[in-house]
């Protein structure tokens, strides 16, 4: 579903992201864990052109996506790259760390901006898909509450049912547990392990190891900018590098 060829990022004249190769297949679970500052938001970012790469290519469902400066050396498809890349973003669903919902819409209005705005639904249509999508999260019954009514668990249950009302083909997830209470925690890890069961393509950048543990098919650790060592869980249990293990003892 997803192939990154030599991506690479960098700010002025420091990378922060070495070039890295990296293929996610469709229905798999892909934890990424290291160190704060390695690079694990960048390559995300990098997933979803919220942060173009500075050179590389990534290759998702089939079509193309190069850096701005190359931009000239895309094959004209009869559309401009600006509309490509919204409809990338949109086939891309994102939630962050900190919950970025909008303060001044109620919960149903933050779910069905997305749906009107890039699927073209009418109001009403896009109001019913919006309840529905926060059933599924258990939500509905918070449909007119103001975000600032909810706590951060529920709010993050509104920024996943928002990527997901517009049928995403990859969830990437950056911390998305970190800044939650920690009895708030279990039930957003719940519903991303009910999404990984369901199939759904995931990168999840976590410092939850067990979750890690338990829902990822392939591990990626990541340290300086780079790629260090993947494999499965299973094989994360003897890391072959010492900063790898470095790593997982310092969280434990
Ligand atoms: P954390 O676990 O703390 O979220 P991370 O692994 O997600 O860390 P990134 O946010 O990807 O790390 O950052 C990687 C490096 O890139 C860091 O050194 C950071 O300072 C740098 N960086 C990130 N964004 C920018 C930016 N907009 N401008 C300059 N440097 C940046
Ligand atoms: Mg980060």
């Amino acid at each position: 579903l997803l192939e990154l060829r030599q991506v690479t990022k960098q700010f002025g004249e420091t990378t922060v992201l070495h070039p890295t190769d990296l293929q996610v297949e469709r229905g798999e679970v892909v934890c990424v864990i290291g160190p704060s500052g390695s690079g694990k938001s960048t390559l995300l970012r990098c997933v979803n052109f919220i942060a173009p790469p500075t050179t590389g290519t990534i290759v998702f469902d089939g079509e193309e996506y190069r850096p701005p400066k190359d931009h000239r050396w895309i094959p004209a498809l009869g559309i401009p790259e600006e509309q490509r890349l919204t409809r990338l973003r949109t086939q891309v669903g994102m939630v962050f760390q900190q919950f970025n919902v909008f303060p001044h819409l109620t919960v149903r209005e933050n779910v069905a901006l997305g749906l009107r705005k890039t699927c073209g639904l009418g109001k009403k249509a896009a109001d019913a898909r919006a309840v529905e999508e926060l059933g599924k999260v258990g939500m509905a019954e918070k449909a007119a509450a103001y975000p600032e009514q909810l706590s951060g668990g529920q709010k993050q249950r509104v920024a996943i049912a928002r990527a997901l009302a517009l049928e995403p083909k990859l969830m990437l997830f950056d911390e998305a547990t970190s800044a939650l209470d920690p009895e708030l925690v279990g039930g957003v890890l719940q519903i991303m392990r009910d999404l990984a069961a369901g199939g759904m393509t995931m990168m999840v950048v976590t410092h939850e190891m067990r979750f890690a543990m338990d829902v990822a098919d392939r591990v990626i650790f990541m340290d300086r900018g780079g790629i260090v060592e993947q494999g499965t869980p299973e094989q994360f249990k003897s890391p072959q590098h010492e900063r790898t293990r470095a790593f997982l003892k310092s969280i434990n």
